[in-house]
């Protein structure tokens, strides 16, 4: 008896949706064939889920975030499937052989390893320039980083945040709480600020995809805890002055001016964890380039497919995986039962962006803007949503059960010719 793999590449938002989905509705689907026996594989550098949403907060206070709320592990979510079906390697993919499907994985320990694949999901997402939201490599490594940051914070003065999109602005309000405390009912401005906190905003107006009143409303909120906003400017550089401990930070401002900080935050973007990819794979921002419609990635030979941020579908977000997985999971296992049978691939599935106003953004412990669906949302519902503890209770397990794929969901099939005519793979 053979075992063969369908590969997922990254343990994180997409990548956990994917294995749940796979191990609900495509390995039991798939034709049997005589022999041979189907797992679902991850590869991941961390054996546990970072609750990534919760890093704003978890960064300044593990009191009101503790490690409990932002790390989960892995495996544990996935041992109600069949004996086999599910395998987790603790590892890092280095590099992808399209022409003999195998994965090269590094693991912690330096060993190299080559994983042959049947289909290939890669869920690799993002890093971001700052290190204190982002699992380079375990829960153990983020956390000394976290308890350093917050060894300095409590003596900062000058705190400066480069990026207005809602990672910068959700740190800005936690930052500025944490040094200037919650500011009085009526009050506009802390009395006695300890700190100032300044976000440079390289926009006329912050939060990109919020309307304009929207983004008003944060800089009235993040003005409350004492935290101002630069529009108009970019972050043009930053250098160290000095060394050791007390190093501050000179931040060079595209109107000219340099502030020297106590603290500099990078919130400037997001980095697609895409180099161990070849580059003729890639868009020119660095991500997967896919099908926008079916999520295979053509450029990579057959059954490879690509979930999450690291994609070039999609504008980001956990919410919207909601939509892609089962997009990509479906045309996988379409692909693959056309191969196993050595029958003509059945129809597509198709993505559709949902591109409506949608995002929510805590502003410090008690406030908050945001908008769902196009509609906005009061400071109470942002605060109920996701300003106690950034969803951690709440959407966490819902994430590790993969509870919201118990469901294949509906859909209509698109004819194969509108979608795979270019990709030469109607015959599996
Ligand atoms: C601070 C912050 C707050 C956010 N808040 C929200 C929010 O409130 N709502 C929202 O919708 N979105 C939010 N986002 C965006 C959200 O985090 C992303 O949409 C989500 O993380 C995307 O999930 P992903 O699985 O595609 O990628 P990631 O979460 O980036 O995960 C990628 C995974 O791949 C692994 N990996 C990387 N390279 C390799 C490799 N070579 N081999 C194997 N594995 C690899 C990584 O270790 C990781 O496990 C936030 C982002 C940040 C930074």
């Amino acid at each position: 008896m053979s075992t063969e793999s369908i590969i997922i590449l990254g343990g994180s938002f997409a990548g956990l949706g994917a294995a749940h989905y796979a191990l609900k509705h495509v390995v039991p689907q798939l034709p049997k064939k005589e022999g041979t026996t189907y797992n679902v594989t991850i590869v991941s550098p961390s054996k546990d889920l970072f609750w990534r949403i919760g890093g704003p907060r978890a960064c300044v206070s593990k009191q009101l975030m503790p490690a409990s709320k932002m790390f989960f592990p892995i495996e544990p979510a996935f041992n109600s499937y069949p004996k086999g079906s599910f395998v987790f390697i603790q590892g890092t993919a280095t590099h992808v052989d399209s022409a003999g499907q195998t994965v090269s994985v590094t693991t912690p320990s330096g060993e190299q390893t080559q994983i042959p694949y049947a289909a290939l999901v890669i869920a690799t997402g993002f890093s971001t320039p700052s290190p204190l939201f982002t699992q380079a490599t375990d829960a153990t490594a983020l956390q000394s980083t976290w308890d350093v940051f917050q060894k300095q914070l409590p003596s900062a003065k000058t705190v400066v945040i480069g990026g207005a999109g809602p990672v910068g602005v959700e740190t800005a309000g936690e930052i500025a709480e944490a040094l200037n405390g919650k500011p009085g009912f009526m009050a506009s401005a802390p009395k006695n600020p300890k700190a100032k906190v300044t976000l440079i905003c390289a926009e006329k107006k912050m939060l990109p995809i919020l309307r304009e009143a929207i983004s008003k409303q944060a800089e009235t909120f993040l003005k409350k805890l004492g935290a101002d906003v630069v529009y108009n400017t970019k972050v043009v550089s930053t250098s160290p002055s000095g060394d050791g401990e007390g190093t501050k930070t000179t931040v060079t401002l595209s109107d000219g001016r340099t502030i020297e900080a106590d603290i500099y935050i990078d919130a400037t973007g997001v980095r697609p964890n895409t180099s161990f990819l070849p580059k003729e794979w890639l868009d020119n921002r660095n991500r997967v380039a896919c099908n926008p419609k079916t999520l295979r990635v053509e450029a990579a030979g057959p059954r490879v497919y690509v979930v999450g941020d690291v994609g070039s579908y999609t504008r980001g977000g956990a919410i919207d995986l909601g939509d892609a997985i089962p997009v990509a999971m479906t045309n996988l296992r379409t692909d693959l039962t056309a191969l196993i049978s050595g029958k003509e691939a059945g129809p597509d599935r198709v993505y559709k962006a949902n591109l409506s106003e949608q995002q929510i953004c805590p502003i410090g412990t008690g406030k908050g803007v945001g908008a769902f669906g196009g509609h906005k949302l009061p400071s109470f519902m942002v605060w109920a949503i996701k300003g106690r503890d950034y969803m951690s209770g709440q959407l966490a397990p819902q994430i590790l059960s993969g509870s919201s794929f118990s469901k294949e969901g509906k859909w209509t099939p698109e004819p194969v010719a509108a979608t795979k005519a270019k990709t030469g793979l109607a015959s599996g």
